[in-house]
């Protein structure tokens, strides 16, 4: 059992959090956000995460998890210091912010009068832990006794659960190997997923930060492969969902995340491909990552594309037109909508003169708070109700297994765009729908 810190306490934190008292380790969750902190307390999870409900009650009531805004308190508590705040893109710069990491340290370290050793989650630029390391030792009445080594994160929003506790693998980037304790504290903490054979990589600093860089790097840049797929099987009348099926097979290439649509989006791969390229350049190697332009440049051309597909369903302008769009977060079984593809289609479809509607299953409290001038209707059905189109931006269960039928007499024009290729284009057809996909004739 160790006692643990974790600060901040959105997505990956509060999920860190619960995930880590489960593993038997007593937890304090550290915010500044104090009502967050109110509903975690009350064993409420602020967003939408599947399961994770479950988790955080059974260990607040097992009183292993608790819930503060103190530093001094933190401080006090704990051995292992877990650093779990957002990194998000600096306004108007590709480069992340890192206002908030540093402010971990700033408020931390100088409370830090016996050995520590901080685990740094958040998604950094490669330097970013080397550089904090010195400023926590330097402020530290520890000195020397405190450690910082970079543990980067690699949890799914809608399976954060499942991935905190059985991840594909463990990095832990380190100031110096086999020197220090951080090795040794990581696997104390992580014992049971190691005793469970999860590959465990130890290595410098940079490459900890850069293998979490790369691998969402990676993801964007397949998702946007396929996205460039469809624009061509668009121009050329193919099908980009049967290209992606012949090609996945080869396991070198491989179907997961090779699905074509409005492109990705939340609070991680743009800003972290965006990030990474401004780090890139400042490092001097710039033009390794120039490609990482194209891929961006592809992703938002794909929210473009669906505003003219809207367009062109409603007769050339959607002026005076009715869209409903289903789905509102960035992807399945989450609420967030940091960047979400769909709200920002939403948003400039409305624009354009349209009256739209949005529903989505779970994240319509989020999005009225990012987009307060949307319409939002509390079901599927209310969505629909006299619509010209209706968009489906969001892959949720609710929307893959939608009856056409069912719709057909509520809308005023039946037309449907599957901005996620999740329908089947010929039961829509069946039923009287003009069916149109992306990157499909
Ligand atoms: P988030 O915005 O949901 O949570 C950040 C939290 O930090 C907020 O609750 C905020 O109030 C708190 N905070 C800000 N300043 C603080 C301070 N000085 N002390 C204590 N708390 C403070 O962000 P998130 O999605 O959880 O992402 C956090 C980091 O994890 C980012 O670097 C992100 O790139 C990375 N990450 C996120 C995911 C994901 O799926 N969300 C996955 C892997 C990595």
């Amino acid at each position: 059992m160790t006692r643990i810190a974790v600060f901040g306490t959105g997505y990956l934190g509060a999920t860190h959090a619960a995930c880590m008292a489960e593993l038997g380790h007593e937890v304090l969750g550290v915010d500044v956000d104090e009502s967050k902190l109110a509903k975690l307390e009350a064993g409420e999870v602020p967003f939408f995460e599947p399961g994770l409900e479950e988790v955080l009650k059974r260990n607040i009531d097992a009183g292993r998890l608790r819930f503060s805004s103190s530093y001094r308190e933190a401080a006090d508590y704990a051995d292992v210091h877990f650093i779990g705040v957002g990194t998000p893109q600096k306004k108007g710069e590709f480069a992340a912010d890192l206002t908030y990491v540093d402010a971990v340290i700033e408020e931390l370290a100088p409370l830090l009068t016996k050995p520590a050793v901080i685990l740094g989650k958040s998604t950094v630029p490669v330097g970013t832990a080397a550089r904090l390391a010195n400023r926590a030792r330097s402020l530290a009445p520890a000195g020397d006794d405190v450690e910082v080594a970079w543990n980067p994160e690699f949890l799914r929003e809608g399976f954060a659960v499942q991935d905190t506790l059985h991840p594909d693998r463990l990095v832990l980037g380190v100031e110096r190997s086999g020197v220090g304790r951080a090795e040794e504290v990581a696997r104390d903490v992580y014992a049971q997923l190691l005793g469970e054979q999860i590959p465990f990589l130890v290595t410098d600093l940079a490459t900890a930060e850069l293998v979490k860089t790369s691998a969402n790097a990676f993801l964007a840049t397949k998702i946007s492969f396929i996205n460039a797929m469809a624009e061509v099987c668009e121009a050329a009348g193919a099908d980009v969902t049967v290209l992606a099926d012949a090609i996945g097979y080869d396991v070198r290439i491989g179907r997961r995340f090779l699905n074509a649509g409005v492109g990705f989006g939340g609070g991680c791969l743009p800003k972290d491909i965006r990030a990474f390229m401004a780090r890139a350049g400042e490092l001097g190697a710039d033009q390794a990552l120039t490609f990482l332009r194209e891929v961006d440049a592809i992703n938002m051309r794909r929210r473009t594309r669906m505003v003219e597909m809207a367009r062109e369903a409603c007769g050339g302008s959607v002026l005076g037109a009715r869209v409903a769009v289903l789905g509102a977060a960035f992807k399945p079984d989450s609420d967030d909508v940091r960047d979400s593809p769909a709200l920002n289609v939403a948003g400039q479809i409305q624009l354009q003169g349209a009256a739209v509607t949005v529903y989505d299953p779970k994240a319509m409290d989020s999005s009225r708070k990012l987009f307060p001038t949307l319409s939002y209707a509390a079901s599927t059905e209310d969505a629909v109700v006299g619509a010209d189109v209706i968009l489906v931006l969001t892959e949720w269960k609710e929307f893959r297994t939608l009856d056409p039928s069912r719709l057909a007499g509520l809308v005023r024009q039946r037309s449907v765009i599957d901005g996620r290729n999740c329908l089947s284009p010929s039961l829509w057809r069946d039923h009287g729908w003009q069916y149109r996909g992306m990157g499909r004739s």
